[in-house]
């Protein structure tokens, strides 16, 4: 495990868009998860976990410090109690599992089955889809830390809501999740895979297929927040290379040269579109990674920017 240096992260990206990471390595095993938290550890380095980078926008002037793709794979089902149960690496791709479960009669992961990223992603972000979400499927993660340590924590544990965790807001990344258990159903594969393909077909007419990092905003109380932000008129609005998608406007999509700051223009473009109409603040449900400013880290959050005076 020996962290390599600048290495740029758009390609570990849904966006495509975003700088290097000061120090990177692929974590293919616990084992490296492990190495990488302590290398950071002892040169006094940030270290972050990412999975698919699915959920993230990350600064073009990179990110400092270690970060650690977590991409261990190793997928089995086991049994518990007589119920079949997933003990996935974090590293796994969701999509990907959900979908050959169901072709082997497993139900419980279908609405799983078209949402980016991985396993430990999902468990961190509390990834949801179609009426299904991690928080109500998952048994356990367990954590490493730099030192080796490992902890599995249930899901009472994880102070589960709405697309977060306890797991998410962290300072430092100094744990990384390593391996997920969740609960699964025998089904029939009629049954599961059929409920997957109504799923995709629904996701095929409402979703762009252009580069993107999925909704940008959480939906406030009572409404929508593409709705929204349609209402205000912006869908096709460009900033650059990013664009507002006239499929869905709560996505924002990278045709093809679109750059961080520019998708974060956008974002800034629609919040002050939709609070001025109607004085509701969108809250971004993507994430910031890297070289953001206090000041655009604030702006976004609609915060008033404090003077560091
Ligand atoms: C087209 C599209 C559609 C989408 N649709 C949905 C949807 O329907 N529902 C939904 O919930 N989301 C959706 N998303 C967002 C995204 O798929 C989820 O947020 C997903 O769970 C992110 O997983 P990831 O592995 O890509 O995590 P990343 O984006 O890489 O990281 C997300 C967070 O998890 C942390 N993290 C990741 N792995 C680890 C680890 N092993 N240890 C510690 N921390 C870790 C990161 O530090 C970061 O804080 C969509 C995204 C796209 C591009």
């Amino acid at each position: 495990m020996t962290p390599e240096q600048r290495v740029p992260l758009a390609p570990y990206t849904s966006l495509r868009v975003g700088g290097p990471a000061d120090w990177f390595v692929l974590a293919r095993s616990g084992q490296d998860l492990v190495d990488g938290l302590r290398w950071a550890r002892d040169h006094d380095l940030p270290v972050r976990i990412i999975g698919g980078g699915s959920n993230l926008l990350i600064a073009e002037a990179g990110v400092a410090g270690l970060v650690i793709k977590a991409s261990a794979a190793r997928v089995e089902v086991e049994e518990l109690r007589g119920e079949p149960v997933l003990v996935a690496e974090a590293g796994a791709n969701l999509a990907n599992v959900a979908r050959r479960l169901a072709k082997q009669g497993f139900g419980g992961l279908e609405w799983a089955a078209n949402v980016p990223g991985t396993v430990g992603g999902a468990a961190v972000n509390n990834a949801g889809a179609f009426g299904g979400e991690t928080a109500a499927c998952l048994l356990s993660v367990t954590i490493v830390d730099a030192d080796g340590a490992r902890l599995k924590l249930g899901a009472d544990e994880l102070g589960y809501a709405y697309r977060s965790s306890v797991l998410k807001w962290r300072e430092r990344g100094d744990i990384a999740v390593e391996r997920v258990e969740m609960r699964l159903h025998r089904s029939s594969v009629e049954q599961a895979d059929g409920l997957v393909k109504q799923n995709n077909a629904q996701r095929m007419r409402s979703q762009p297929r252009s580069l993107s990092a999925g909704s940008v905003f959480a939906n406030p109380e009572g409404d929508f927040s593409g709705r929204l932000i349609e209402a205000a008129g912006l869908k096709q609005t460009r900033v650059g290379g990013a664009e507002i998608s006239e499929q869905h406007a709560n996505f924002i999509v990278n045709p093809g040269n679109a750059t961080a700051r520019d998708v974060y223009a956008l974002m800034r473009l629609a919040q002050d579109a939709v609070y001025e109409r109607t004085r509701v603040w969108l809250r971004p449900e993507i994430e910031l990674l890297g070289r953001w400013t206090p000041e655009e880290r604030a702006a976004l959050a609609g915060k008033p920017v404090l003077s560091h005076g």
